[in-house]
């Protein structure tokens, strides 16, 4: 390593420019203009990593069509707890990217957000009862009014042209659509965020790899960055230190000493997509249709075939197939693994390990698969589909929490997002990875009410007018939810398609 340089001072460091830090700079910034912030990315640009638009699938997650998020009880009644939750969390994200680009911040929301109609499809009588049960308990709340459903094969063709032409219709089918989903840019989100923070004087340093970090006497954390241009080695002070690294963040954790950082490991799950690359078959799709996931398959893989909006063009993108690499980051290392592997957390790896055999065989078996063996899966969707019009692209890094849980035991694989932070909340790092970009401004807001209790009151009024249904419950508050849906679909320009008429919102509050 290069010369060490003297140290610099500052209020906040954020470790990596995703969109996680990107939205944490962002809430900081309105909510303590005066604070210094610094942001610290290994990569030469932000938003490369697990943001960017070709590494995740770009799905506004609400639950509109997810149906790993609705489960279904042994009595056949599906139990929408946690898709309530989701929704909810996802429409504080929707209230503050309006805010910012109502605030002109931020601008043209159609770079980042476009309206798509979302669809569940099932085939089987088992799984068509599933969506049926799923489609009732749905809704009667307000959250999802607006979603249909149908087993009828011609309305099923309108909906989803593609992928009834020639289907053999040997056994039911069913759908639901709800025209108020969105397909998100989150990599050309992120990029709008940091541009707003650099113009707000945040200092964002590309190629910086933070290497370490400890506490100082004086209660400060002190990390150790090297800029990876000159192979100087820099030292910075802050009082906070959020790592907001992706797939990186289990290393430097580990490396902050933490106690509430010990015990976790990480099992990264790799994703790719398949492209299609003829655009008269591009044409004839518009939605994000999600399937039910493969026995023994993990949630994350969840098939789906989705219009996307990269580049201000429409794609067409089907998966995501898993695969196992030892690496945490896309750009990261095949040591990631083996050095996550400490002996604090060594018990409840290998715990994991003798746990989840089955997801290691899924992992393996879905790496082995060739293109004629994924073409036949994109089949199930596109009975037409030919091998020419489509490409495999390689999607990012999920880094899969594990933890010892009360309900699962030693080594349980944890599936959402988790933030740790130490006691007093001069740092907190996220981890894991679903639902992922949609919930950033709830997590980060998770981060704020962990992190900085001291200032919750004086700020709350400044939250209360960025987020407007923050502390409230919108399943229990059907007109606020109404009233915002439409106000933030007129903010982001996503009302030709998801506009909620006058009629409908009386038919609603009728309803409820
Ligand atoms: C295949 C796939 C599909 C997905 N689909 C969706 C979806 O449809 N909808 C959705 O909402 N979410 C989805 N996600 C999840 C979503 O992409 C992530 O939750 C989100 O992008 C995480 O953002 P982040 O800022 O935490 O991490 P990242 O975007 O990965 O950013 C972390 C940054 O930290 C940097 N970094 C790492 N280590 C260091 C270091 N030591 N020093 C400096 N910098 C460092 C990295 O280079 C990177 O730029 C998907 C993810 C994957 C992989």
């Amino acid at each position: 390593m290069g010369e060490i340089m003297s140290i610099k001072q500052t209020d906040v460091i954020l470790i990596g420019a995703g969109v996680m830090s990107a939205t944490l700079g962002a809430l900081l910034k309105e909510l303590a203009p005066d604070w210094k912030l610094t942001v610290f990315e290994k990569l030469s640009d932000v938003g490369e990593e697990s943001s960017n638009e070709w590494n995740n699938a770009g799905t506004g997650h609400a639950a509109l069509c997810e149906l790993n998020y609705t489960v279904e009880n042994p009595d056949g009644s599906v139990d929408i707890t946690k898709a309530l939750q989701i929704n909810e969390q996802f429409q504080l994200s929707r209230q503050f990217w309006a805010y910012l680009v109502n605030q002109k911040l931020i601008h043209n929301p159609k770079d980042f957000i476009m309206p798509l109609p979302h669809m569940s499809y099932v085939s089987g009588e088992d799984n068509v009862r599933f969506l049926q049960n799923r489609f009732k308990a749905l809704t009667k709340s307000p959250l999802f009014h607006g979603m249909e459903y149908s087993e009828d094969p011609e309305k099923l063709a309108e909906w989803m042209p593609l992928m009834l032409q020639n289907r053999p219709l040997n056994e039911p089918i069913a759908a639901t659509k709800i025209d108020s989903g969105t397909d998100v840019n989150f990599g050309a989100l992120t990029r709008m965020l940091f541009h707003h923070l650099k113009d707000q004087n945040v200092d964002i340093h590309n190629k910086h790899d933070v290497k370490d970090m400890k506490r100082t006497s004086d209660g400060l954390w002190e990390v150790k960055v090297k800029n990876l241009e000159t192979g100087a080695v820099e030292r910075h002070t802050a009082k906070f230190v959020f790592i907001g690294a992706g797939g990186g963040s289990l290393h430097l954790l580990q490396k902050s000493g933490i106690p509430e950082g010990k015990q976790i490991g990480g099992f990264p799950v790799s994703g790719l997509f398949m492209v299609c690359n003829n655009p008269d078959i591009v044409e004839q799709h518009h939605a994000k249709v999600y399937g039910k996931a493969s026995v023994g398959a993990p949630p994350m893989s969840v098939p789906h075939l989705d219009t996307r909006y990269i580049d201000n063009r429409k794609s067409l993108l089907f998966g995501p197939f898993a695969g196992f690499t030892p690496k945490f980051l896309k750009e990261g290392s095949i040591l990631d693994l083996p050095t996550s592997i400490k002996p604090h957390n060594i018990m409840t790896m290998l715990a994991a390990g003798a746990k989840e055999m089955s997801l290691t065989k899924y992992l393996i078996q879905q790496l082995l698969l060739s293109k004629e063996q994924r073409m036949e899966e994109l089949r199930s969707f596109i009975p037409n589909a030919k091998a020419e019009d489509w490409d495999l692209v390689v999607a990012g890094q999920r880094v899969q929490v594990i933890k010892d849980t009360v309900k699962g035991g030693k080594g349980t694989l944890q599936f959402g997002t988790e933030v740790v932070s130490a006691e007093d909340g001069s740092i907190a790092a996220l981890l894991g990875a679903s639902p992922g970009a949609s919930t950033a401004v709830h997590v980060m807001l998770e981060v704020i009410s962990k992190c900085f209790p001291e200032h919750l009151e004086a700020w709350a009024p400044k939250i209360k007018e960025m987020i407007p249904s923050y502390g409230v419950s919108l399943v229990d508050n059907p007109e606020l939810f109404h009233e915002l849906l439409n106000s933030t679909a007129e903010a982001l320009e996503l009302v030709e398609k998801s506009e909620v008429t006058e009629a409908d919102e009386a038919r609603v509050l009728e309803k409820v």
